[in-house]
């Protein structure tokens, strides 16, 4: 079954996309914790940080310049919050890992 993420991918639950390239996309956060609460999110549906593969350094390494990219056109280089939450032996709401970004500034 697909994740949620990949139903606002493919267009199945409406939600804005800030930003997509190949591998990743980015939405907001439906209950955003901050004034600027973004999602960077890899195509590929990889569950948890737990169950990343050496495959996926190159598309974890992107996410990451995706952040930065993100923080240059916000204008927040300055401040900015980057994390993964990991839920793995708990309920977790969406198995499809996400990169938060938050700013405030
Ligand atoms: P987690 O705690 O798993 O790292 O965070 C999941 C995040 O996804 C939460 O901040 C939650 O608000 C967000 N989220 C869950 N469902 C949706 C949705 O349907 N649309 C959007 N835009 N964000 C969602």
């Amino acid at each position: 079954m697909s994740s949620i993420f990949t139903k606002i991918l493919n267009k199945e639950i409406p939600s804005e996309i800030v930003y997509e390239d190949e591998e990743i996309f980015v939405i907001k956060d439906i209950n955003p914790k901050a004034k600027i609460h973004l999602l960077i999110i890899p195509k590929k549906e990889i569950p948890t940080i737990n169950d990343l593969q050496k495959e996926d350094k190159e598309l974890l390494a992107n996410m990451f310049f995706v952040a930065k990219k993100l923080a240059k056109d916000l204008n927040v280089e300055e401040w900015y919050q980057l994390h993964f939450n990991v839920w793995a032996k708990w309920w977790q709401e969406v198995m499809h890992i996400h990169l938060h970004f938050t700013s405030d500034l």
